[in-house]
C-alpha cells in the first residue's frame, strides 16, 4: 500500500518565468523563491498547479526545509482559509484609527462625472463635541495609540472654518490622552488660504490628494466652475490647483491624481512632462502620481460605466505612465510594480473597526463613497444627537471575504481580501471581475520586478485556471 504524502502544495503558489529559470511564489506568507535547472520546470508544476500530495523523497532536503519555511509546501492538514480568516478578523480589530470627516457636501466645480449628491449640507463648530466625544470613547475601548483625521467633501477647504475648529478640538484631545495625530486631505485645489504651508503644519497633515483631469484645456473643461462660484470668470480651476501644488511640495506628500477616460488619456505624457518641466519630482516631498480610472464608484455614478476605460485599456495607460514617470518611486502603489506584494495584514477605513465616515449631514457611513446615499449610514443621527443603527451596520460588521463564494477560492485571496467590499455590497460583479483581471496581470509584475525583470503587461499573465483551483486534492 502506498502511503499518503505527508505534505501537500499550497493553493497560493504562483510561478512566474523569467527568462530560463522560474520564480515561486507563495501569496499566503509573501515568500518568493528563484529556482533554475531542469528540474525547475517539473518543481513549478508540481507545486503550482491545483494543490496536490507532494512526496518529498526525491527532493533535496534543503530545499524542502525551504519550500516548507515559504509555506510552499503544507501540512496535509493544515486549514490555510481558516489562516486567512484569522488574520483578516484580527486586522480588522488591529487597523489603525482613522476618522473621515465630510466637511461639506458642497464643491464649487461641476465636474461631469461627479456622482456626488451636492448640497449645502455642512458640519459645523456644534457637530464638535459629539465627534470629539465618540473619538475619545472609540480611542478608550480601542486602546489605539494614534488618529488619523482625512478632511473629505464635497470640497471639505471650502468649510474651513469647521477644520478650524474641529482640528483643534481633536488635536487637544491627542494631547490629553497621549495619542499621536495625523491629518490628510483630499482637495480639487481651489479654495486654499493663501498660506498653504501655514495650513498644512497647523492641521498637521501629512499627504493631500489633489486631483487632476489632465492639461490645461481637458482639465478646466472638464472641471469647470458651477454658476456663480468662480472667483471671476477667467479663473482657471487648472491653474489655481497648480498654484496649490506648487506651494503643498515644500511641505507635505502630495498625490496628483491624474482621473483618466477616453476623452483626456492622450493628455499623460504631457500632464507628466509638465510636472517634471514644474520640478515637481524633483521638491523636498517629490510628487506621487497616481493614475485613477473616472469610474462608477458609487451606486449613483452608474451612468458612467459605460464611459469608463475598460480594465485592459487602463492596464496599458499605467504602463505607459510606468515609463513617463522619472522613476518608480514616484508611483502610487496601485500603479508602481515596485511594492512587493506582502499579504495584507490592514484593511481599508470601511472595514476597520475603530473607524468611521461622519457625513455632512450627521450620519456616520462605512465607506466615504457612500456618504449621502440616504439608505446607506450605519446610523443615523437623530433630533436630539443620538444615533441609532442603520439598515447595513450587520452587514458591515458581518462582511468576510472567506466566506464569499469566488473570493473564498482564489489564489489572490491573501493579497486582496476581496478588493473593495463596497462592491460586495452592491452585487456589482464586473467590477469585482475587473479586480481579478487586475492581479492576473499585476501579480506577476509585481514578482517580477523584485528579480530585477520589468515584464511588460502583455508578456505574461496569470489565467483563470491560476486563480481559481480546485479545492480538493488532486
Ligand atoms: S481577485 Fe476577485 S475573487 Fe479574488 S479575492 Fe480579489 S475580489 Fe475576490
Ligand atoms: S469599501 Fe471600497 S471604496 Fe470604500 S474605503 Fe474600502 S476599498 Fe475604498
Amino acid at each position: 500500500m502506498t502511503a499518503w504524502p505527508r505534505f501537500r502544495s499550497s493553493r497560493y503558489n504562483f510561478c512566474v518565468p523569467i527568462g530560463k529559470d522560474s520564480v515561486l511564489y507563495n501569496a499566503c506568507s509573501g515568500a518568493s523563491i528563484r529556482v533554475a535547472g531542469n528540474d525547475a520546470v517539473d518543481l513549478a508544476r508540481l507545486l503550482c498547479g491545483p494543490p496536490r500530495g507532494v512526496p518529498v523523497g526525491g527532493i533535496p532536503r534543503t530545499l524542502v526545509a525551504t519550500l516548507r519555511r515559504g509555506g510552499f509546501l503544507i501540512e496535509q492538514t493544515f486549514d490555510e482559509l481558516g489562516m486567512i480568516r484569522d488574520r483578516y478578523r484580527s486586522a480588522r480589530g488591529r487597523t489603525p484609527m482613522v476618522l473621515t470627516l465630510t466637511t461639506t457636501q458642497d464643491c464649487n466645480l461641476g465636474c461631469y462625472y461627479c456622482y456626488e449628491a451636492r448640497s449645502r449640507e455642512a458640519l459645523d463648530e456644534g457637530d464638535v463635541p459629539a465627534i470629539v466625544g465618540w473619538t475619545r470613547e472609540r480611542l478608550a475601548a480601542s486602546r489605539k495609540d494614534s488618529l488619523h483625521v482625512d478632511w473629505y467633501g464635497g470640497e471639505p477647504l471650502l468649510n474651513i472654518d469647521f477644520i478650524d475648529v474641529a482640528s483643534m478640538a481633536l488635536q487637544a484631545l491627542c494631547e490629553e490622552i497621549a495619542v499621536s495625530y495625523s491629518a490628510s486631505v483630499i482637495s480639487n485645489g481651489t479654495c486654499w488660504p493663501d498660506d498653504v504651508a501655514g495650513f498644512v503644519r497647523r492641521h498637521r497633515i501629512r499627504q493631500a490628494q489633489i486631483s487632476f483631469d489632465g492639461l490645461k484645456a481637458n482639465h478646466d473643461k472638464r472641471r469647470r466652475y458651477r454658476k456663480g462660484r468662480a472667483p471671476d470668470p477667467a479663473t482657471s480651476s487648472f491653474e489655481q490647483a497648480v498654484a496649490v501644488v506648487d506651494g503643498l511640495l515644500d511641505v507635505v506628500r502630495v498625490d496628483l491624481r491624474f482621473n483618466a477616460d477616453h476623452g483626456n488619456q492622450g493628455d499623460l505624457e504631457g500632464f507628466i512632462g509638465f510636472c517634471r518641466d514644474r520640478g515637481w519630482f524633483d521638491r523636498p516631498f517629490p510628487c506621487i502620481f497616481q493614475l485613477a480610472r473616472i469610474s462608477d464608484f458609487s451606486e449613483r455614478a452608474g451612468f458612467l460605466s459605460h464611459t469608463k476605460l475598460p480594465e485592459e485599456e487602463f492596464e496599458r495607460l499605467r504602463e505607459r505612465a510606468r515609463h513617463l514617470v522619472p522613476d518608480e518611486a514616484t508611483l502610487d502603489e496601485t500603479t508602481t510594480r515596485s511594492l512587493y506584494p506582502l499579504p495584507r495584514t490592514s484593511v481599508c477605513a470601511a472595514l476597520a473597526d475603530d473607524s468611521i465616515v461622519v457625513g455632512a449631514d450627521g450620519h456616520h457611513y462605512r465607506c466615504g463613497l457612500q456618504v449621502g446615499e440616504k439608505n446607506r449610514p450605519v446610523a443615523l443621527r437623530g433630533a436630539d444627537d443620538k444615533m441609532t443603527p442603520g439598515r447595513d451596520a450587520d452587514w458591515w460588521t458581518a462582511f468576510d471575504p472567506t466566506l464569499q463564494p469566488n473570493c473564498s477560492r482564489c489564489s489572490f485571496l491573501p493579497i486582496c481580501w476581496g478588493g473593495c467590499s463596497k462592491k460586495h455590497l452592491e452585487g456589482d460583479s464586473y467590477s469585482l471581475h475587473e479586480q481579478s483581471l487586475y492581479w492576473r496581470k499585476a501579480l506577476p509584475q509585481k514578482i517580477a520586478w523584485q528579480f530585477g525583470v520589468a515584464l511588460e503587461e502583455s508578456a505574461f499573465s496569470f489565467t483563470e485556471a491560476d486563480q481559481f483551483r480546485p479545492t480538493s486534492l488532486e
